[in-house]
């Protein structure tokens, strides 16, 4: 299996892509934390982490390794895997030097460890391309942007206010923007150029076949970052806190995050508040999917204000917003 890597250190909390992979989040050092997690004598968790990764044998340095070989090599790796978290990556951290970062804690790792060699062999298989590659926080703001306009059209349908055109929000104005400059890209090459270099930042993609290379390379990319990881209070496998005052994993947190506890804690009606609140997202969804169930159906713009009871340029909205998540 081939897969394809990169990373966005400039990201809070930073992250991860891996290709091809099931289940992965964007965690960084998701391959690593996997790795650590599996037990290599149970031949079912071992196959579930090559699932995950959709993989069925390890590929290193060229040889393909199954069978107890697979096994053996796994416990190897998670073993030094193991060490280098410890010495370099974990808080808190065992020696006197408690505030030392990562990245100065590696002598200390490459100092100790017998397989030094074995570990950068690894980095052969490795092979690097500078990318362009667009931007998460644009990203971002379309995600975001998108979901308070639902909010506020909403709430200013609800408040029978006058009809009026809204402005463009940030990630409208984002996609005018882009549209504009790509479809004046000869005429007006200056602007195109200024688009591309606010919409997109380098990247590095790595490629490799080596399963285990992808989890080293994390390793040491949280170093160089100086990325601090915990273990999970609960679970005890590892990750990167954020915020920093974090005591166990995300998935852990699911149903203790501050935002449930808050909610749980929160006076009725400020809950009635919150739930008003997503009943009015449900209704925009509903809503959306009317308003295109009729367009497909070959009604106009004036027949499905109509129809529905809202203004012409709430359906022009809602189709755009279709158009824009495709
Ligand atoms: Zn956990």
């Amino acid at each position: 299996m081939r897969y394809t890597v990169s990373f966005n250190f400039h990201e809070k909390p930073p992250i991860e892509i891996i290709t091809p992979a099931d289940n992965a989040g964007i965690e960084v050092g998701q391959a690593a934390f996997a790795l650590q997690r599996l037990d290599c004598m149970d031949v079912k968790s071992v196959s579930e982490f090559l699932k995950a990764f959709r993989s069925t044998q390890l590929i290193l340095n060229g040889k393909r390794v199954g069978g107890t070989a697979l096994l053996s090599i796994l416990q190897l790796e998670q073993a030094d895997m193991q060490a280098f978290i410890e010495t370099v990556l974990l808080v808190p951290f065992s020696w006197r030097l408690n505030t030392v970062l990562p990245s100065r804690r590696l002598a200390v790792f490459h100092h100790k460890t017998p397989r030094l060699e074995r570990i950068h062999r690894h980095f052969q298989g490795i092979a690097l391309r500078p990318v362009a590659a667009t931007r998460t926080e644009i990203f971002t703001a379309l995600k975001w942007g998108d979901l308070r306009e639902s909010v506020l059209s909403e709430q200013s349908e609800n408040e029978t206010q006058p009809e009026e055109k809204p402005k463009p929000n940030r990630s409208e104005r984002i996609i005018i923007e882009w549209e504009n400059a790509w479809k004046n890209r000869e005429s007006q090459p200056d602007r195109f150029n200024s688009a591309l270099a606010e919409y997109n930042s380098l990247t590095w993609r790595y490629e490799t076949d080596n399963l285990p290379a992808i989890a080293w390379l994390e390793l040491y990319l949280l170093a160089e970052h100086n990325i601090k990881v915990k273990q999970c209070r609960k679970c005890k496998g590892y990750f990167v806190p954020w915020p920093a005052n974090v005591q166990s994993c995300g998935k852990c947190r699911q149903d203790t995050t501050r935002q449930a506890l808050h909610q749980a804690n929160l006076p009725e009606d400020k809950k009635a508040l919150v739930k008003k609140k997503n009943a009015q997202f449900q209704k925009e969804k509903r809503k959306k999917l009317k308003v295109l169930k009729l367009r497909e159906e070959g009604k106009s713009i004036q027949e499905i204000a109509k129809i529905i009871g809202i203004g012409e340029w709430r359906v022009k909205e809602l189709i755009a917003l279709e158009k824009k998540e495709r």
